[in-house]
């Protein structure tokens, strides 16, 4: 399902799997910064067509607790059984030809089915565009067989091994240790005294800057950049009012933190060292509308703006 979800699981902005004694559960995030995709596993014996969003629902707060879940919206939902299927023919005597999912289906968490069908498409089509045109022999349409159906028995193959490595993954937490926290956040201290300056009462500095019908950050915006391991840091350390709750689902924004960490990725997070911020004091950077930095300050402690805003 497509869905708006307010919850306090920290990795819902990151595509994840939770593995739980109720089940697995796939989180994709989608566009927009808000919506997400959720595949749920269901029993093998649950019949797609009975299946109705409530149960979708109930399944998805069962998998996510402890962690909190409830729906502001739910945008699209389907169910369905997945097979890993491979035609026998990819044609009928090279007059008909089969493309995409009318010749291999599988399970859509590894997101391929729609890139293998496009490129069956192209495979085919600029081949028949050439005989058409006269510039190639019919001999050229047995090729799409040769090129198109190995790469759908190779799709199928991995979908078998990515379905079952997905569905047998280990619960995080197994062997029923907790993890202390505690000690590797060593600023949060001085980012709860930094956000009660710029929150904590009306006249404190973005609220009295912002109107009472406004979104809090829907004119000063507070990005949290903070150095250290992601893995290390609970969300629920950081103060809520760096991820406030805004825009039309009232859901908490948590595009506002982010970890100058090691990528998983690709490149690599050293904004600290790059711009020659200590990370045991920290730095303010004001940027203005256009982009422009105005100030960069050391540390939060006494830190003071001097704005020309108007109340
Ligand atoms: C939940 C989900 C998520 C997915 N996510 C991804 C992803 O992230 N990335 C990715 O690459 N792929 C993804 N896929 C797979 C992708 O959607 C399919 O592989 C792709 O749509 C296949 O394209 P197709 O043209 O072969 O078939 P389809 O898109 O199924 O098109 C077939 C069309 O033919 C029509 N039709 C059927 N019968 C008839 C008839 N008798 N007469 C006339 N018309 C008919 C159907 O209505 C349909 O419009 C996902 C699939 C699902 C279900």
């Amino acid at each position: 399902m497509d869905t708006y979800p307010l919850t306090n699981f920290p990795d819902i902005r990151k595509k994840s799997v939770i593995h739980s004694a109720h089940g697995v559960l796939m989180i994709i995030p989608r566009e927009g910064g808000s919506l997400a995709r959720f595949y749920i596993e269901l029993h093998s014996s649950t019949v797609p067509k009975s299946v109705t969003l409530a149960q979708l629902q109930e399944s998805a707060r069962k998998i996510f607790n402890p962690y909190e879940l409830e729906f502001a919206d739910t945008y699209w939902w389907s169910a369905y059984s997945i097979g890993q299927r491979l035609a026998e023919r990819f044609h009928e005597q090279e007059r008909v030809f089969l493309a995409g999912d009318a010749c291999h289906t599988h399970s859509p968490k590894a997101g391929q089915g729609m890139n293998t069908s496009l490129q069956d498409g192209y495979n085919i089509g600029w081949k028949l565009g050439q005989l058409l045109s006269g510039r190639a022999s019919a001999s050229l349409l047995s090729t799409y067989l040769l090129e198109r159906q190995k790469i759908a028995k190779t799709l199928i193959d991995f979908d078998r091994v990515w379905a079952k490595q997905i569905a047998a993954g280990k619960s995080v937490g197994d062997d029923g240790k907790e993890v202390d926290f505690s000690e590797t956040f060593n600023n949060a201290e001085k980012l709860e005294r930094l956000g009660e300056y710029l929150y904590s009462t009306p006249i404190s500095l973005i609220s009295k800057f912002t109107k009472p019908e406004e979104d809090i950050d829907s004119f000063i915006e507070t990005i949290v950049i903070l150095s250290g391991n992601r893995t290390e840091t609970q969300q629920d350390q950081i103060p809520p009012c760096f991820m406030p709750v805004s825009g039309k689902y009232r859901m908490r924004d948590i595009h506002k933190i982010y970890i100058d960490d090691e990528s998983y990725n690709y490149g690599h997070g050293h904004a600290y060292e790059f711009y020659g911020i200590d990370p045991d004091k920290g730095a303010i950077v004001i940027v203005r509308p256009d982009h422009l930095d105005v100030k960069i300050d050391g540390g939060a402690k006494g830190f003071k703006f001097n704005m020309i805003l108007r109340e």
